[in-house]
């Protein structure tokens, strides 16, 4: 019991941490885990897209139709859009989809709020704020803050490698824990490499490395160039990835 809580605070260390990117396959399995766990799975399938727009994070969009000469008008052709121009906190991301679900289970349901975050939207955002211990807010856009950091913590996952011959190299792979692990393994096999240490960091520097999985491993002069002291050191044993403190 003792060990399993352990992994989970790692990988939470590790979660806390991650800028990423949003795919369409991330959104709509957040979008089905929410809508079980704070809308009772009431929430029809919607169309979900990623957008590169400058200026929000999250948009719903829809349509008001009438139907019939004396029909009442319906929200139809629901689309939310998650923004991917740049790298933000996941929970920054998991925020945005929650915000935009709660715009779009007043729109299904043919709710009128008081105004676009009236009394409803605000009655449902503090709801799941306090079941889930979230941090979902009014805003649709990045404060300035959090501009800045999205733009200065670009986080990076660095293999400063150890040949046999006491050279030393470098490469960046992907943020993802089976690019890491792929890419531990087969470099070892491909390149007479005495050790690799895995980093965590923010630092400007690495850059100039492309992100990939590709085995290409560029040479450094000497280790005590690379600006490590402040990243955190990522730990793998066996099939297991985690970020240490
Ligand atoms: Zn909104």
């Amino acid at each position: 019991m003792q060990i399993y809580l352990l992994i989970l605070f790692f990988f939470r260390i590790f979660a806390e941490n991650l800028y990423m990117k949003a795919t369409l396959e991330y959104i709509e399995r957040r979008f089905k885990e929410y809508n079980a766990l704070y809308f009772g799975g009431s929430l029809p399938p919607v169309s979900i897209k990623l957008s590169h727009a400058k200026g929000f994070l999250g948009k719903l969009s829809y349509q008001r139709c009438k139907h019939g000469l004396f029909g009442r008008y319906r929200n139809e052709c629901f689309v939310l859009r998650i923004n991917v121009r740049i790298d933000l906190p996941e929970e920054l991301v998991e925020d945005t989809i929650l915000h935009e679900m709660i715009h779009y289970y007043i729109a299904v349901n043919q709710l009128v709020d008081s105004s676009s975050h009236g009394k409803i939207f605000r009655q449902e955002m503090e709801r799941i704020n306090r079941e889930g211990g979230r941090h979902i807010t009014l805003s649709h856009k990045l404060n300035e803050e959090q501009q800045s950091q999205a733009h200065v913590h670009k986080s990076r996952v660095v293999a400063v490698v150890h040949f046999t011959d006491a050279r030393t190299g470098i490469k960046v792979v992907p943020s993802q824990q089976r690019h890491i692990l792929y890419w531990h393994q087969t470099s070892q096999r491909r390149f007479p490499i005495r050790s690799i240490e895995w980093y965590y960091t923010n630092d400007e520097y690495f850059a100039k490395y492309p992100s990939s999985v590709a085995m290409k491993i560029f040479l450094v002069p000497s280790p005590t160039v690379l600006p490590l002291s402040d990243a955190k050191k990522i730990i793998i044993e066996g099939s297991r990835v985690y970020v240490s403190d």
